[in-house]
């Protein structure tokens, strides 16, 4: 159902005197986390069973939804990459003259606010418009895919550094991008979007000095049912996503921490 289809939605709350000014409601920014029920904050989950008004995104689990009481009005914005249901201005606005409407809002994305996403857009939009807000924190999709998968984001034999980067490339310019740094030995890169850029990607890091046998991952629906983990190298990653037609939501993780993926995965429940 379309948000346009319920004016009442925008309507002063219950209860406010006709004209009188309502003060805003506030908004909670909400981390869903990567999927799992399960792997919400206490916090989120507490928010969600109170929750009158939610708006969330594509990414937002079905059961993380089912905490939400049959009673609250939930509108759903999409924001897949390519096929946004409301632009992200749009979606903003939306947010300002709902809690304009006094009522409290619970904002509800995918893993982590503040991590892709736009949740800092979100909250800045917020912030100039005087309208009260908190961000509750989520478990970010590379933990998830991390501890899930069994590939430890750092690890002291491989990688002391840790860098969570988009593989939404606009258009042809690759050089949206720190190649360089990014290709750095030691270290973990965690492309979040990567699926239909994953040669490009690939290309580039081997482009600026990173070894072709260095281990990559791919991580299908990290902690959800059906979750997969595809091991390779950067030279071949991309022909076993294509074969396996890897779909998004999907992370790439590249480093020498993924060589230790078969080893975990052999004692773990969860690892796909
Ligand atoms: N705020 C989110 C990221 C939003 S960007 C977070 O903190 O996780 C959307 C991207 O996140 C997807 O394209 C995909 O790369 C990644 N992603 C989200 N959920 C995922 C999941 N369950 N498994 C794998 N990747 C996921």
């Amino acid at each position: 159902m379309s948000f346009m289809d319920n004016p009442q939605w925008l309507e002063p709350a219950r209860g406010a005197a006709a004209g009188a000014p309502v003060p805003p409601g506030r908004v909670t920014l909400l981390g869903a986390g990567p999927g799992d029920p399960d792997l919400l904050t206490v916090k989120a989950a507490r928010v969600l069973r109170e929750a009158s008004l939610v708006l969330y995104d594509h990414l937002v689990g079905e059961q993380v939804l089912d905490l939400v009481p049959a009673s609250a009005e939930c509108i759903y914005v999409g924001k897949e990459s390519s096929r946004h249901t409301l632009p992200q201005e749009a979606i903003i606005d939306l947010m300002c003259r709902l809690a304009r409407s006094g009522r409290p809002l619970v904002r509800l994305k995918g893993g982590d606010c503040y991590v892709f996403g736009r949740g800092g857009e979100e909250a800045l939009g917020l912030a100039q418009a005087g309208i009260p807000f908190e961000v509750v924190p989520g478990i970010t999709a590379a933990q998830g895919a991390g501890a899930c998968a069994g590939i430890p984001l750092t690890h002291r034999d491989h990688a002391g550094t840790l860098v969570l980067a988009t593989g939404h490339l606009r258009g042809d310019n690759d050089t949206a991008l720190d190649w360089p740094l990014l290709a750095r030995a030691r270290q973990t890169v965690v492309f979040y979007m990567g699926v239909a850029t994953l040669p490009t990607i690939c290309a580039q890091l081997m482009a600026h000095g990173m070894p072709a046998d260095t281990p990559a991952a791919i991580v299908e629906r990290a902690t959800l049912p059906g979750q997969r983990c595809l091991t390779g190298t950067l030279a071949s990653l991309p022909g076993v996503a294509a074969t396996e037609a890897v779909q998004a939501p999907a992370l790439v993780i590249v480093g020498g921490v993924v060589a230790l993926q078969p080893a975990l995965a052999r004692g773990m429940a969860c690892a796909g």
